[in-house]
């Protein structure tokens, strides 16, 4: 590892297609739109397999039926499988029992395409793991789940839960923000880093995207001196062949920005740093 990289970095792909991010499914009618997210992930995982990395892909299920060769090819890489719901719905419009539904159909459509391989991550669409869902981290570990990566510790136009730990860390039963000394889940929140007094996620996505990459890498070095790091990355936003919706002036702008040199920013990140999947560095962090 680097000399600035004391702590263990993951690389975690949101495998999902383009059509659904919330700022979509909240403007557009997404129903009829042909799936494109084979095309999107290829580059990735070519990414990847040139450099011998591991990573962490939490699948959407609706994908698993849509590109069961996209699966398979992840599992023979060796990549690590995590849960990313069955259809994209946030939590904040799930109820216990529909969430619960999810995971089932998730892991049914795994199977069906892949066999039996291990699904011990989630993580949550939109980050939608807050003081209001809650309730799911009861559900995840009664459906054998044994880690959770949906908490931003900030307060963001569509999530977040400030206050929440920046390392990870097992969440008390009775409330996600409080560190417990044990637990039957760990939590894997997204990184933050300080920035001109304000903490700013660094994980990746629309911050990795809208960041020119010289500020974005320090961050990222600023975490690794501190504690283990997680990038996060969607297939749609490394691919300028998606189509486009007409969206409002926000959602255009944090959808599509910066998409056209992802790849070339994920490339720069992997010369810089060494990553591996997300249950490794939680294994690493003794948990
Ligand atoms: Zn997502």
């Amino acid at each position: 590892m680097s000399s600035f990289q004391r702590f263990p970095a993951a690389f975690s792909v949101d495998l999902e297609d383009y059509y659904h991010p919330e700022l979509i499914r909240r403007n557009v009618a997404t129903r009829d739109c042909a799936p494109r997210v084979e095309a999107s992930a290829g580059p990735i995982l070519d990414i990847l397999e040139r450099r011998g990395v591991r990573a962490t892909f939490f699948i959407v299920g609706e994908v698993v039926r849509s590109a069961p060769k996209l699966i398979e090819r992840i599992v023979r890489a060796g990549h690590e499988v995590g849960c990313h719901t069955h259809t994209h719905l946030p939590l904040w419009e799930m109820t216990p029992d529909s969430f619960r539904a999810e995971l089932k159909e998730f892991r049914s459509a795994l199977r069906n395409a892949v066999g039996d391989v291990p699904c011990r991550g989630f993580r949550a669409p939109t980050f939608s793991m807050d003081r209001r869902t809650e309730w799911a981290l009861k559900v995840l570990v009664e459906e054998g789940f044994t880690y959770d990566s949906s908490i931003v510790p900030i307060k963001g136009p569509l999530y977040g839960c400030p206050g929440a730990p920046l390392q990870i860390y097992c969440p008390s039963p009775t409330d996600l923000m409080v560190e417990a000394a044990r637990g039957p889940l760990v939590e894997f929140p997204a990184p933050v880093a300080r920035l001109a007094g304000v903490n700013v996620p660094v994980g990746g996505g629309f911050y990795m995207r809208a960041m020119p990459f010289f500020l974005y890498l320090r961050l990222v070095k600023k975490v690794l001196r501190e504690r283990p790091f997680f990038l996060y990355v969607h297939p749609w936003e490394t691919d300028p062949g998606i189509p486009r919706f007409k969206l409002p002036r926000f959602a255009r702008w944090a959808t599509y920005t910066g998409i056209s040199c992802m790849l070339g920013k994920i490339e720069r990140l992997l010369d810089s740093i060494q990553f591996t999947t997300m249950s490794s560095v939680i294994e690493k962090s003794r948990f």
